[in-house]
């Protein structure tokens, strides 16, 4: 777990919280793990670590000495990933999970004990929908999904009592937006615990903690990683429930790898060259799409047809890399004209440096049959696209080409 303190003990830093978020993302936690002058954070793929000394070997196992015992709790690899993480969504500390389900499922254990009550949005990401609707209430913790846009209803829901208000913003697939400060506002009133999925957004384009939640989370397999090319999660927060979280996950097991936590550093140095990249390509892409006859709708948070439109431009400083349409002439015209794109993966996942591709039906929504798709307002033609780093003249014209065929 990562507190920040070796942001003033090792990497050199000291306190210059000034720097904006690009430095923050190429130099920050490097430095927590120097070895032989490497200026990239050595890949620590040891298991176990030795003490000569007993006594220093205690103080370390008893927490009261910096120290590694064994990767399944800490890492010096892994832990300059916390750092990375914690320093870009400036929160008191921050703790590492092997993949984004894991920060979720262990966060939420960390938090809720049989009879507590969860209120969140029925957008939230398919295998967190599947936390609440199936393991939740097995645990007699009793759950409460709100229409995703419908505030008035949250704020009741969240006014019957909660202790865990857990959202997402934006969300999957059709970008639907939550105003994270209103909501949080109502949770501190009634003192429930403000969880938020910050996947989509990046702590580029959207500051949780400063709009007043509690803890924010990320599937680092996404954008912080960037390459699709290693599975992480990471929670950010006060140094108390955040240590709460890493306790549950270094029993549990769900330790993120020294391997995959070097790659997601990797990726985390280009993380606002990317997004900023991608915020525009996704803006561009949206009105170009928006004007074109094969196309009903566009869902994009930029755009000013967009429902969240007017909260997003409050709460974000970019609208991310995802957006989604779509076609006339539903899951045919879909099937068609993915068939005819050349510049995407049509693959899950998404904040890669490659564009992806795919509909709900198949990715994020296969666990829902038509009927269920139509109610949660995601239409039989739709089609989720997350924009890669390409030329954006490259997709724009690979778009045009591919409608044209349909
Ligand atoms: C992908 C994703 C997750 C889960 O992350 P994994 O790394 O795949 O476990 C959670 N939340 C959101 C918003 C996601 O997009």
């Amino acid at each position: 777990m990562s507190d920040g303190t070796e942001r003033r003990a090792g990497s050199g830093e000291a306190d210059r919280p000034e720097r904006g978020p690009g430095t923050t993302a190429v130099w920050a936690g490097d430095g927590t793990c120097a070895h032989e002058g490497a200026t990239v954070p050595p890949v620590f793929h040891g298991v176990t670590f030795a003490h000569d000394d007993l006594d220093e070997w205690r103080a370390v196992a008893e927490g009261r000495r910096r120290g590694h015992i064994y990767s399944r709790n800490t890492n010096p690899t892994v832990e300059a990933f916390e750092e990375k993480a914690r320093a870009l969504e400036d929160a008191p500390a921050a703790t590492s999970f092997s993949t984004g389900m894991a920060a979720v499922s262990n966060t939420l254990s960390s938090l809720l004990s049989p009879g507590d009550r969860v209120v969140s949005v029925r957008d939230s990401y398919g295998g967190t929908n599947r936390i609440f609707e199936e393991f939740l209430p097995a645990w007699d913790v009793e759950v409460e999904l709100c229409d995703t846009t419908d505030h008035a209803a949250l704020e009741a829901a969240i006014g019957e009592g909660c202790d865990v208000l857990y959202l997402e913003s934006p969300t999957n697939p059709t970008l639907k937006v939550v105003d994270l400060a209103r909501l949080s506002a109502a949770a501190r009133e009634v003192g429930a615990t403000v969880v938020v999925d910050n996947t989509f957004a990046t702590p580029l384009n959207q500051r949780p903690l400063e709009l007043g939640a509690d803890l924010v989370l990320h599937s680092a397999t996404k954008f912080l990683g960037g390459h699709s090319d290693a599975l992480g999660g990471v929670l950010c927060g006060p140094e108390e429930p955040v240590r709460d979280a890493f306790h549950v996950r270094e029993i549990n097991g769900a330790a993120l790898d020294a391997g995959s936590a070097s790659r997601l550093l990797r990726g985390m140095k280009t993380l606002q060259l990317r997004v900023e990249r991608q915020n525009g390509t996704a803006l561009r892409l949206a009105r170009w799409l928006e004007g074109r006859p094969e196309v009903a709708e566009v869902f994009y948070p930029g755009l000013p047809s967009h429902r969240g439109h007017e909260i997003a431009r409050r709460q974000m400083s970019g609208y991310g890399g995802v957006l989604s349409f779509e076609l006339e002439g539903g899951m045919e015209a879909v099937r068609g004209f993915l068939a005819e794109l050349r510049l995407a993966h049509r693959a899950a996942s998404l904040g890669s440096v490659s564009t992806l591709v795919g509909p709900p039906a198949t990715t994020s929504h296969v666990e829902l049959s038509a009927e269920e798709r139509a109610e949660a307002g995601i239409p039989e033609g739709l089609i989720r696209y997350s924009v890669g780093i390409e030329d954006p003249e490259d997709l724009v014209a690979d778009l045009e080409q591919g409608l044209e065929a349909v």
